[in-house]
This record gives C-alpha cells, structure tokens and sequence, in this order.
C-alpha cells in the first residue's frame, strides 16, 4: 500500500471509455483493483 500515484505526465491519454476488462467497474474478478484501468473504470 505503499505506491502511490506519483508518476509524472507520461501517459496524458484521455480515459474516457468503459474499460474493456472490468466493464467501467474498476474492479476486476476478484475483488482487486483493476489493472488495466487503475480503478477508474475508463481506459
Ligand atoms: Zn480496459
Ligand atoms: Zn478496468
């Protein structure tokens, strides 16, 4: 629980779609954050 979001603007991709892995739920299968959208929900 120690990583945080502290990454510079690298990736300034507009999310604004369903995630096409969790459904926009930003939770995946198990219970867990999605990875592929980081919880948000949009990728
Ligand atoms: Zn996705
Ligand atoms: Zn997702």
């Amino acid at each position: 629980m120690t990583d945080d979001h502290d990454a510079p603007s690298v990736d300034i991709t507009p999310k604004r779609w369903l995630c096409c892995h969790c459904g926009g739920t930003g939770v995946d299968s198990h219970g867990q954050t999605c990875q592929h959208c980081e919880g948000l929900g949009f990728c």
